[in-house]
This record gives structure tokens, C-alpha cells and sequence, in this order.
């Protein structure tokens, strides 16, 4: 690998992955860094593979890179998409379930296929200017790497690229849960004896023994009749720093074993099994930038269309109470469908870098809709679209015509407002 780039993309979730293929289509020298060994972030590692939404009232608003590829790991595993014309359906129905090793392998050849190049196992160390140029000191399995690039896109849900490199952040000081995805198996829940079972998670909620959040608010029928609902939350998780990340694993793990050996003392669940434990919990909130443009619940919820926005997003709010006993949940009204500016993804004061997906700048309750993952993969497109052109044109990000951007996404194969 070369240590000269135009455009480096930090973070290979459903952003970075979209970024860095527009942006290395675009024609640009394009990187692709990643922590983990695989592509995919919260969808893939998280477990959280059930992608939505792509369709606002029956019809598609968010297409181009991250349904592409979307599509074609369904087709790949012989899978069924949702009936998104039925907008009788609860959201979540919408949502597309995503093969766990298609998905990232598919990823990975569309990646490889655009002339991007993905280095894993690997963290920015420290992020400066020196020149014209970003320079990044990257933390390798051998050791520092140093890498020079004309342009940074941030996918890495935590905007520690943006932090690194001196952005304004903002975080709650009360964050939504973590959640752990598992799946428990080896048993039949039409068989079990529902009426004990509740009632021995009820009497070991009272006596602190499991709390509410560790089993996602739900009574014990809840939590095992339906395998895909086995997950646990964790409070008080800042997901955005190495340490606050272990403590979730750790801890994570640790519930998860307690439930284990609690449910599998009862008759029917001696043959409880683990199956599909996601590699790293999943995280919902950490920081964000704060952008040129803040999006505001009142701007996601009136579907505001700003004079810069690049991508629609569609999504309920979905603010998820820190210890587990509800959602915040506040569908969005008939024909309204929000977009995501430029403006959101531009650090204020700062040029040469963008953020893109789950660090968007927007308030506490915009972010919770805004965060799902066809919204990352539309701003991450968008991202990766206005980084190069920015690039190619010698320009200042701001001084980009948004239409260019806009006839860019939309010859990729994006739907733009
Ligand atoms: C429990 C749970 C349920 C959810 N339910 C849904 C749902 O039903 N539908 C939906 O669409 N969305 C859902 N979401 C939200 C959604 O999954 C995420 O917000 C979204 O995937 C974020 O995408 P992203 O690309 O911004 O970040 P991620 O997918 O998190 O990708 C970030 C990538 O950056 C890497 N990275 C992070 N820091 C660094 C670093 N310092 N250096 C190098 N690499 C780094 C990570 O390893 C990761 O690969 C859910 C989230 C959670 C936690």
C-alpha cells in the first residue's frame, strides 16, 4: 500500500462502505481504514442485520451504493425482501435481513471492485495538518504507519476521526442503552410453562439479581418466545472510547451468561444453546459533530428540505430509555419524508473533512431516526460523492456546487431530494 491518498475513510460500516465506493468510482485514490477485521460495523460485527428503511409510504427514497449491495446479498442467499408496498405493516417490518457473512463478503467485492482499498486492523492514532494535507499516524499490528490524504470522511459512529483532528463534538451526558444480540436456541417456546417462567424473573428483578434493562424490559415469555428478541441492555455505556467499549463487552457477556444459567434450570430450557452472538455490542449514541447544520427533531419530523440536502432519511423517532423500560417511539406523519443535509456533515470551522452515518450532527431525537442504517449508507454515498468532487475540483467543500453533487448521486444510481 502507498502512504499518499486523496481521500481517507475512516470506519467500514454501512457509511464508510458507501463512502469509499463512491468516492473511489469517482476516480479519486480512495482508503478505507477499519478497527475490526471485516466490513459491515454495527450490521455485521453489532449483529444488527436488518437494514431499514429504504421506502417512505410505499415508495423508495434511499437507493444507489448500500441498496445495491443490500439487494445483492439477498439475492445471493435466496432471501425475500419485505412487501413495501403494504404500508399497513409496522416499520420494522420494512426492514431487510441481511446475511451475516453474504453481506460484508459482497461488501468487500463492491469495494474492491471501485479501486478503493480497505486496510483492517488498524486505528488513527493522531489526526493534524501538515500542509494541504491530513496526517494521520495510524496504530497498526507493526507499529505507527504515518499516511498523508487531501480529505477525510469520518463513518466511524464515534466521530473520534472528527475529535482526533480537533472537530466540535457533542454528547449526552445520559446515552441510549448498548445492546448485546444473541440468539437463544435448544428449545420450544410453545412448550414452555410461561405463567413460572415470569414469575422467576419477576422475583429476580426484585432481588436485583437480573435488572430490567438486562433483558431488554421484557418479561421472561417476551424474552424467549421469539429467538431473534434475545438481547440484552446495558446502561451507562460511552461506546465512543476503548475503555468504555471493554467495560460493554465484558459486561454484555457477562449478563448474557447469568441469563444462560438462570433460564436453563427450568424444565424445557435444559438444552438452551447461544447462537449468533454478535462479535461487539452494539452501540446506539455517542457523539456526534456538530455540524454547519444541526438537524433538529422539528426539521427530521416536518421532512424539511434544506438547500443543501443530498439524501432523504425515513425513520421514526426511536429514542430508547437508558434502563431499558420503553421507547420514545413517534412515527412519522403522512408524506413526510426527512432529508439530510450537507450542511450536517461539514464540522463547523473546519474544511477538508467530512462525517457521514451514525455522527451526523443533529439533536438527541432527530439522531435517534437519523442513525439507522439506509440513512448511513445515503449520507455515507453523499459523503463520499461531495469528498471527491471537492478533491477533483481543487475546492473548498463549501465552495462545491450542491447541484454537482446532487447530478453525481444521482448517476450512481441515489435518490436525491
Ligand atoms: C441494538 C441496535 C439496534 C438497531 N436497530 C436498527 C434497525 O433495526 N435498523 C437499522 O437500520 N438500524 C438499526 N440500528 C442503528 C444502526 O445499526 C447504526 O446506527 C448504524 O449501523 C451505524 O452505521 P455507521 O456506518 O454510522 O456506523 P457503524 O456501522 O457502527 O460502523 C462504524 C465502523 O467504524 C469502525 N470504527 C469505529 N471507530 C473506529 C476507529 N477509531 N478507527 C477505525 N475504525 C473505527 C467500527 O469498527 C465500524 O466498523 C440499531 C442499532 C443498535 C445498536
Amino acid at each position: 500500500m502507498d502512504n499518499q491518498y486523496d481521500i481517507i475513510v475512516a470506519g467500514a460500516g454501512s457509511a464508510g462502505i458507501c463512502a469509499a465506493i463512491q468516492a473511489a468510482q469517482l476516480g479519486v485514490k480512495t482508503l478505507l481504514i477499519e478497527k475490526n477485521g471485516i466490513c459491515g460495523g454495527t450490521s455485521i460485527a453489532g449483529g444488527v442485520n436488518f437494514p431499514g428503511l429504504f421506502h417512505a409510504h410505499g415508495k423508495q427514497v434511499i437507493a444507489g451504493i448500500g441498496w445495491d449491495i443490500t439487494l445483492k446479498s439477498v439475492n445471493e442467499a435466496k432471501g425475500k425482501l419485505p412487501d413495501f408496498a403494504d404500508t399497513s405493516l409496522r416499520h420494522w417490518k420494512h426492514q431487510i435481513s441481511i446475511d451475516l457473512a453474504l453481506f460484508p463478503s459482497v461488501a468487500e467485492e463492491a469495494l474492491l471492485e471501485s479501486g478503493a482499498e480497505i486496510l483492517y486492523h488498524c486505528m488513527p492514532a493522531s489526526v493534524r495538518k501538515n500542509g494541504e494535507d491530513w496526517e494521520i499516524q495510524l496504530a497498526c499490528k507493526e507499529g505507527l504507519k504515518s499516511l498523508r490524504s487531501k480529505f477525510i470522511i469520518d463513518c466511524s459512529a464515534d466521530a473520534n476521526i472528527a475529535g482526533l483532528a480537533g472537530c466540535p463534538l457533542e454528547k449526552d451526558a445520559i446515552l441510549q442503552p448498548a445492546t448485546l444480540m444473541f440468539k437463544f436456541y435448544g428449545y420450544d417456546p410453545e412448550k414452555l410453562e410461561y405463567t413460572e417462567l415470569n414469575k422467576a424473573l419477576d422475583e429476580a428483578k426484585k432481588t436485583g439479581f437480573i435488572t430490567n434493562a438486562e433483558v431488554a424490559g421484557r418479561s421472561a415469555e417476551s424474552f424467549l418466545r421469539t429467538h431473534a428478541s434475545n438481547c440484552i441492555h446495558l446502561e451507562g455505556i460511552d461506546g465512543s472510547t476503548s475503555e468504555g467499549r471493554t467495560i460493554a463487552e465484558l459486561k454484555g457477556r457477562a449478563v448474557m451468561l447469568k441469563l444462560f444459567r438462570f433460564f436453563r434450570k427450568f424444565p424445557g430450557l435444559e438444552k438452551l444453546e447461544i447462537k449468533d452472538m454478535a462479535m461487539e455490542c452494539g452501540i446506539r449514541e455517542t457523539a456526534k459533530i456538530i455540524g454547519d447544520t444541526r438537524i433538529t427533531v422539528e426539521d427530521y419530523s416536518s421532512g424539511r428540505v434544506f438547500e443543501d440536502s443530498l439524501c432523504y432519511s425515513f425513520y421514526p423517532i426511536d429514542l430508547h430509555k437508558p434502563d431499558g423500560s420503553g421507547i420514545d417511539i413517534r412515527p412519522l406523519a403522512k408524506d413526510v419524508v426527512p432529508t439530510i443535509p450537507l450542511g450536517a456533515m461539514i464540522p463547523e470551522g473546519f474544511d477538508g473533512i467530512l462525517a457521514a452515518g451514525r455522527c451526523l450532527s443533529g439533536d438527541k431525537l432527530a439522531h435517534s431516526a437519523f442513525r439507522v442504517q439506509s440513512t448511513c449508507m445515503a449520507s455515507g454515498q453523499a459523503a463520499g460523492a461531495a469528498a471527491a468532487l471537492a478533491v477533483t475540483r481543487n475546492q473548498k467543500i463549501r465552495e462545491v456546487p450542491v447541484s454537482l453533487i446532487k447530478d453525481s448521486l444521482s448517476k450512481s444510481g441515489a435518490i436525491v431530494p
